[in-house]
């Protein structure tokens, strides 16, 4: 059965004229949706039974099944492992820091990428979520932060799956998440982390959006690159940063790098001098973080010594550029850390 969450307004529209029902029906159901957090036909009180029977028969609310919760020691990190309806399985992660509670949400199960260090990537590709699925692990924390008065304040790309991989539906999820008379979560708050497609960049530059970029570079040199991202063979180093001139040219908005600090391999004084110069008199940032475990993969973190003279040598290039907390590893919920055992 169709998700509901995989509807937009006017789908909706056009569901109630089809079943004979006045259009403001939608509107309520749109409010019910993504206003009150309402997941199940049972709680739409405001519309009549056999309406509320339609939506049951023709519609699946139950997107997400939860499997397992875990959280970490700290108790800021939250990892859920979901059953989807055909038995594969994802995972979304809430940190909360501060005043921020940041989602990590899955925009495929698995991932076809194959980046050596990433535990998603070592599951291999599953399939593409829908919009709807992408949709619903959005709302799944917004009712659970609901329940103690909170809110989601950012969502991140960041979980399984490469968002431009699966374009439509992750931008349609956004789009639905976006709209001012549903969810109303603005475009700023999202970001989308890609491992650097670069027919998906131009194609994200084109439409102008609000949204924010991150690519994930880890190394400055194309035989480094193609070493830990298969995909830089095809989309090789200077190839992407083109693309990222000019996304910033045209967007006039500032591209973060990522980059999983590993020893001895990409946090040399070396490859902090070659990016710099790449990087030189571009809009950007760079986001390093200490690699995080993954059961096939056996390069070791960085250390803190060496993360730090890393940062130095940007910093002495002028380009911007931060040491990432490592958060929720004792649940296995860092970057690249969200694998499914089997797979589902
Ligand atoms: N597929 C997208 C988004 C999901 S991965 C991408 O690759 O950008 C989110 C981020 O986690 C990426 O920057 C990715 O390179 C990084 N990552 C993957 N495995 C990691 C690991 N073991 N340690 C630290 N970061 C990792
Ligand atoms: Fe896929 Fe991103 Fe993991 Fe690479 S790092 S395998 S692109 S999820």
């Amino acid at each position: 059965m169709r998700l509901i969450y995989d509807l937009n307004f006017s789908e909706i529209a056009s569901l109630m004229v089809e079943w004979g029902e006045p259009v403001y029906r939608a509107h309520q159901i749109w409010n019910g949706l993504y206003r009150q957090y309402w997941n199940s036909p049972e709680r739409f009180t405001n519309i009549p039974t056999s309406l509320r029977n339609l939506l049951a028969e023709n519609l699946e609310f139950k997107a997400l099944a939860l499997a397992t919760t875990l959280n970490s020691a700290d108790g800021q990190t939250v990892k859920s492992l979901f059953k989807l309806q055909d038995g594969k399985f994802i995972e979304a992660v809430l940190m909360r820091y501060e005043k921020r509670n940041t989602l990590c949400i899955s925009s495929q199960a698995g991932c076809a990428m194959g980046c050596v260090f990433c535990a998603t990537g070592q599951m291999g590709f599953k399939r593409n979520l829908s919009s709807g699925e992408i949709v619903a692990q959005v709302m799944y924390y917004s009712l659970l932060l609901r329940e103690e008065d909170n809110v989601v304040t950012n969502v991140v790309l960041m979980g399984m799956g490469e968002p431009f991989n699966n374009y439509d539906n992750t931008l349609g999820a956004i789009d639905r998440l976006n709209d001012p008379k549903g969810y109303n979560f603005g475009a700023r708050r999202f970001t989308i982390s890609t491992v650097g497609l670069i027919p998906a960049i131009r194609r994200f530059t084109a439409e102008k959006r609000q949204i924010n970029l991150a690519i994930s570079l880890h190394a400055a040199e194309d035989a480094l690159r193609t070493s830990m991202l298969p995909v830089n063979k095809r989309y090789p180093i200077d190839d992407l940063l083109t693309a990222c001139r000019d996304y910033i040219a045209i967007t006039g908005r500032r591209i973060t790098f990522e980059w999983a600090l590993i020893n001895e391999v990409n946090d040399t004084p070396e490859q902090a001098i070659m990016l710099a110069k790449k990087l030189k008199g571009m809009l950007c940032h760079v986001n390093t973080i200490p690699l995080n475990p993954s059961p096939g993969y056996s390069g070791q973190a960085t250390t803190r010594e060496r993360a730090e003279k890393f940062k130095q040598i940007l910093d002495g290039y002028g380009i911007p550029c931060t040491i990432r907390l490592r958060r929720g590893i004792d649940i296995m919920a860092g970057c690249g850390q969200l694998v499914v055992k089997n797979g589902g």
